[in-house]
């Protein structure tokens, strides 16, 4: 039976590898993004397919439609308007661990 606590939507607008109901438990560790305190969190996922650190995701019971997850998760990667550098360092770093 799946547990809804573990279930997230994944997006990476790199490579355009997009889950719906994926088990979190499954894509590794995770960094939350808390956005400076904007509404829901991202989870940052590394893809599985392309290596994008940036990658991300939301828990199913996020109250967001499909298409603003994904729109937020395009603008907080490598050319989107809320781009951070500082966190894909940090996300480097963490990755080479
Ligand atoms: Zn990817």
């Amino acid at each position: 039976m799946k547990n809804l606590n573990n279930l997230a939507y994944f997006y990476c607008p790199k490579c355009g590898k997009e889950e719906v109901d994926i088990d979190m438990r499954t894509m590794g560790e995770h960094t939350v993004n808390f956005r400076g305190g904007y509404g829901i969190p991202i989870l940052h996922f590394t893809c599985p397919n392309c290596g994008n650190l940036l990658a991300g995701g939301f828990p199913v019971n996020a109250h967001y439609d499909r298409e603003y997850q994904k729109e937020l998760i395009t603008e907080y990667n490598e050319g989107g308007m809320y781009f951070n550098s500082k966190l894909l360092d940090f996300l480097k770093k963490e990755a080479n661990k």
